[in-house]
């Protein structure tokens, strides 16, 4: 049967390149970055390199690059970091309601720690106005969280223009740019970025290895305490072989960014489309011009995602349905709540998010295979039974 892979919001299949490299790195260069020895060197010569590919792709300094395990232990490390080194200076913070769950329960933490945190709510397609963000800055704020891109809408928020407010106000802004990095161009300097997460395997790197850019000056208060790796702002032995695959994904998305998103865009934009054509009272989430050229979000009435998502995977699609970590719970997404849509029709939506592996083929498939599920399961609906018969 045909396999088809819609879910690369939730992570994308490593390069083939990359992960032979890796596993090259993994037998032969084992050694301690730290060792003084021939086979320390070399490790640390692996890492110093990724620095620079990561550096390169958001046009920041390497030293302003510090690896992590991931994108969650970067937006952690980044809140309870930034807030915990600034706490005499204020305690308040300010970041929106659609943020991926790392930043979010980051948030309450510091709640519980004695922060005051503002969660600024989004308009109908996700979006937050840097004139808001100006609005809610008050004495005490110290740190503005605002994701670049969504994870689950795709939208794409001012970011340029919230960090030029915070600049203004001399408070510090990090960004969440784990599904940006890799599929948009970023320019830490020109776009007024603080600080910023990403982790690798959102863009054919593996998981498990990230980086925050922390901009040159900014003090973090420590998390993991141990040795002093990455100049003592993370211990703990470097991940030699995540950090390889994650300085080789950045390269090759250095390269081939443009190119790929506009194949990626295209093909996209055909789904959406076909979609639009093919199924009745559907609706597209998120914003139209303003999303990441994989992203496609739609809430189909009279449906249940779960169920969708299973008639779907039975004939070979991998999609999902709000975001992978509320699948398997029944609150509908936060994000979906957030734009206004009813819990019904939170429930029933759907996301396809493409990679550049994704083909024409792919995408016939999924309009091919689509509607008659959809059709299949508005049949067994009370609701719509009740509408058209
Ligand atoms: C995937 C994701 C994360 C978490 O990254 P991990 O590497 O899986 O920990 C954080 N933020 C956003 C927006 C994401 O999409």
């Amino acid at each position: 049967m045909k396999e088809v892979y819609f879910d690369n919001a939730a992570t994308t299949k490593i390069l083939p390149t990359i992960a032979d490299e890796m596993y090259k790195a993994l037998l032969d260069c084992y050694g301690n970055p730290s060792g003084i020895y021939k086979l320390g060197q070399q490790a640390k010569k692996i890492i110093d390199g990724a620095r620079t590919e990561v550096a390169l792709l958001l046009n920041a300094s390497p030293e302003e690059i510090v690896f992590t395990g991931g994108g969650s232990e970067g937006d952690t490390m980044v809140l309870i970091g930034a807030a915990r080194a600034q706490a005499k200076k204020g305690r308040h913070i300010i970041t929106t309601a659609v943020e991926h769950h790392a930043v979010l329960h980051a948030c309450e933490a510091l709640e519980k720690e004695g922060f005051r945190v503002t969660y600024l709510p989004v308009d109908e397609f996700g979006m937050v106005g840097a004139q808001a963000v100006e609005a809610a800055i008050a004495e005490d704020t110290i740190l503005i969280s605002v994701m670049y891109a969504n994870n689950e809408i795709g939208t794409i928020m001012p970011v340029k223009e919230i960090g030029e407010i915070a600049r203004k106000h001399g408070v510090l802004f990090h960004t969440d740019a784990v599904q940006a990095v890799g599929h948009v161009p970023i320019d830490v300097k020109e776009e007024n970025i603080d600080l910023l997460t990403l982790t690798a395997h959102k863009f054919h790197g593996p998981k498990g290895t990230g980086a925050v850019y922390i901009r040159k000056g900014i003090r973090l208060a420590n998390l993991i305490y141990g040795g002093g790796q990455e100049k003592g702002r993370r211990a703990g032995t470097e991940n030699t072989t995540g950090i390889l695959g994650l300085g080789l994904a950045s390269a090759h998305a250095r390269q081939h960014m443009q190119e790929n998103s506009e194949r990626i865009r295209k093909l996209r934009d055909k789904l959406i489309s076909g979609i639009e054509e093919k199924i009745s009272e559907v609706r597209l989430n998120g914003h139209r011009e303003q999303r990441l050229p994989n992203n496609a979000n739609f809430s189909i009435d009279y449906i249940e995602g779960e169920g969708l998502l299973l008639l779907l995977d039975m004939a070979g699609i991998a999609a999902s349905s709000g975001s992978a970590c509320t699948s398997g719970s029944l609150d509908p997404s936060h994000v979906l709540l957030a734009i206004g849509l009813p819990h019904e029709t939170a429930h029933g939506s759907l996301r396809l998010t493409l990679s550049e592996f994704t083909t024409e083929d792919d995408i016939d498939y999924l309009l091919e295979k689509l509607p008659p599920i959809v059709a299949r399961l508005r049949s067994m609906s009370p609701l719509y039974s009740e509408k058209y018969n």
